[in-house]
């Protein structure tokens, strides 16, 4: 069992226990962890990544696609 300790206290990490806030827009993120999991089988950071908000997410793969910064109002 995994847990993250604090001032004493286990808060166990479960399935359903682990979040994230968007790294653009600070959202509240639910973590899946074999998601994760798998993101860091590919070499990702854990201290170093975020998950996007669906929001987010969507912008960030326009901006991928075409290559500039995108705004939400330009979204297909
Ligand atoms: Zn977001």
């Amino acid at each position: 069992m995994f847990y993250v300790k604090y001032k004493g206290e286990e808060l166990q990490i479960r399935k359903d226990t682990v979040y994230n806030k968007c790294p653009r827009c600070g959202k509240e993120v639910k973590v899946d962890l074999d998601d994760l999991a798998a993101g860091m089988e590919r070499g990702a950071s854990l201290l170093k990544s975020g998950v996007y908000c669906d929001v987010c997410g969507e912008l960030a793969k326009a901006e991928l696609a075409e290559g500039r910064p995108m705004t939400e109002e330009e979204m297909p």
